[in-house]
């Protein structure tokens, strides 16, 4: 293609709204263009990237053995209603209405709709396992869409759903996608791991994301170096502690503590360190019932386990006022000693501690040695804490590492949440009706095009992995002569002969120019023609990731750069 043909509106400047390289970087290079907050227009360079993905993706979904179907973007609300989703899923469902004044929604995933499918269409265990997916626009209205395609509210995504007649058939289904997502990344050139994740909204009994590494991640994850465990901090387990206290209990004192709200403060005053501490937190469950969460100072709750232990999906901190009314004290001096008809649960570290300090639930006060069943009562003790770097892994013992993560897949065993409230039933071998077990699988699409260049960049651009870039390779003669512009249309053609993607930059721009928008776009190879190689028999061939530079006769660049394409 030639640029002066191909809609390519790069910036010089770096646009003040991006935050994150990915962002800033493909709208720079005119690759995506911000149609209102997280709705994007894919001009062609962007575009390129993303069926380049899709390809691969549709590629290794077939090799697995799904089959690529496409679902409307609106699904009626009656669906929804099924699976109590409707109202489940709050705000982040964008809902409209037909002329007839019927509730619609725009699918943010399509669990519904297939297992609609599935009821009407599916009758014999003879048809099963089945696996569809299909490439389809999602809106997802986000709270803070941001970072580009990072997190928009209209996204471009894949998703699998499996049907199986057993659960072991369905862990065989699930291992598939699990298998073919790691061909999908790894062929996309990217540096990712498979860890360990929580079923979030969706439920289900096991789940794996796939991050991209990347220091701009939002996802935290903690792994084994060198191990197989690795999971997503949310999900990842804590062993219960091994240093369990021996003290003997002290007489409970009260101490002045004036104005001491932290437990930075609180220890310094005191002289102690954060785990002799115990903090309260107080939190609000969606039906307005008040918890005491305790974990030890230097630990932060981890509210998906609070949650998963609760029963409870979305608990918030409870209010300031809420904090005063129940514990008669300003926030910072609660505590678990005489709270009143508030349930109170804690973290297995607090069960090992002896003589530790509480906040006194009055102002400027704190309970010094404070111990469980003589000072209070603590329902149930269970790993709530957010596990760190540092702690034992849960499988090995060896210590765990962190690190940041681009979440760009998901794999979800269902189970029957979705077959059992919308009657996804099948005719099993023994003629008896049974509920299929699903799983549902998804990749970001856009997203992993954001995650790419998170990972593949320098101070100039964009470094494309091969299989993903938008083209293999710029072409940029580098002035207006004759010969130049023979030798570039030659080798332009020869390009095409041979398959390779080119972009030739037919501008008529200064090379500085040209050299820039090239970095900026990150082809794998850039090829400059100019006067002075051409009067030495050679052109120039650029290797973008390295800076390698290589000199090659103008009839030999073809062989040579078919060959290095072909070796990646
Ligand atoms: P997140 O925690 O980032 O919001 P999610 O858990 O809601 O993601 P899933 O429901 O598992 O995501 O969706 C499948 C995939 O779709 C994700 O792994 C991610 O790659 C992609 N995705 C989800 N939300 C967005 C978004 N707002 N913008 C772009 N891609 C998204
Ligand atoms: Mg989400």
């Amino acid at each position: 293609m030639r640029t002066s043909q191909v809609l390519i509106p790069t910036l010089r400047e770096d646009p003040v709204e991006a935050e994150i390289v990915s962002h800033r970087l493909m709208l720079r290079a005119g690759m995506i263009r911000k149609v209102a907050a997280g709705i994007y227009t894919y001009l062609p360079l962007g575009l390129r990237v993303i069926r380049k993905i899709e390809n691969i993706i549709r590629q290794e979904m077939n090799r697995a053995g799904a089959q690529e179907i496409l679902m409307p973007i609106l699904s009626p609300a009656e669906l929804w209603r099924e699976t109590g989703r409707w109202d489940f899923y709050g705000k982040e469902l964008l809902r409209c209405q037909d002329r007839h004044d019927r509730d619609f929604c725009f699918g943010p995933t399509h669990e519904e709709v297939i297992t609609d499918l599935f009821r009407r269409e599916v009758r014999s265990y003879r048809q099963l396992p089945l696996n569809c997916y299909q490439i389809q626009t999602k809106f997802r209205d986000e709270i803070r869409p941001r970072f580009g395609l990072m997190r928009g509210r209209e996204f471009i995504m894949k998703d699998a759903y499996s049907f199986d007649r057993d659960e072991e058939s369905a862990r065989v289904s699930y291992q598939k996608m699990y298998d073919a997502y790691e061909r999908i990344f790894t062929r996309c050139g990217l540096n990712f791991r498979p860890v360990e994740a929580d079923n979030g909204m969706i439920g289900g009994s096991m789940s794996h994301e796939f991050m991209v590494l990347a220091e701009t991640g939002e996802e935290t994850i903690l792994y084994e170096e060198g191990g197989t465990y690795a999971a997503n901090v949310e999900r990842a387990e804590v062993l219960p502690p091994t240093d369990v206290s021996t003290d003997q209990p002290l007489p409970l004192e009260t101490v002045s503590t004036p104005g001491m709200k932290t437990v930075e403060d609180v220890c310094k005053f005191l002289s102690l360190t954060p785990d002799h501490l115990v903090k309260t937190l107080l939190y609000q469950t969606p039906d307005n019932t008040i918890v005491a969460v305790l974990v030890r100072g230097d630990h932060e709750a981890n509210e998906i386990k609070v949650n998963r232990l609760l029963g409870t999906t979305e608990i918030i901190l409870a209010d300031p006022e809420i904090v005063t009314k129940v514990t008669s004290a300003p926030v910072g001096f609660a505590g678990p000693v005489g709270l009143k008809n508030i349930r109170i649960v804690a973290d297995q570290a607090v069960q090992g501690m002896k003589n530790f300090v509480v906040g006194g639930n009055a102002n400027d006060t704190h309970f010094l040695n404070v111990n469980c069943d003589r000072d209070f009562q603590v329902e149930t003790f269970a790993d709530l804490r957010q596990a760190k770097a540092g702690d034992p892994s849960p499988r090995t013992n060896a210590p765990l590492s962190s690190a940041k993560g681009i979440e760009v897949g998901h794999v979800f065993l269902l189970g029957t949440k979705y077959s059992e409230a919308m009657g996804a039933n099948f005719l099993d071998d023994q003629g008896k009706d049974t509920m299929a077990i699903m799983g549902c699988y998804g990749i970001g699409v856009s997203r992993t095009a954001a995650a790419s260049i998170e990972q593949n960049h320098d101070a100039k651009g964009m470094i494309w992995p091969t299989p993903i870039a938008p083209f293999h390779v710029h072409l940029l003669p580098v002035t207006n002569s004759e010969l130049v512009q023979e030798t570039t249309e030659t080798l332009y053609q020869s390009l095409i002969e041979a398959e390779i993607e080119v972009l030739w930059d037919d501008r008529d721009e200064r090379a500085g120019v040209k050299f820039n928008d090239a970095d900026l776009i990150g082809a794998p190879y850039h090829v400059t023609i100019g006067d002075k190689g051409l009067k030495n028999g050679v052109i120039e061939i650029k290797h973008r990731r390295t800076g390698e530079m290589v000199k090659v006769a103008p009839s030999e660049a073809t062989s040579y750069l078919s060959q290095h394409l072909a070796s990646l």
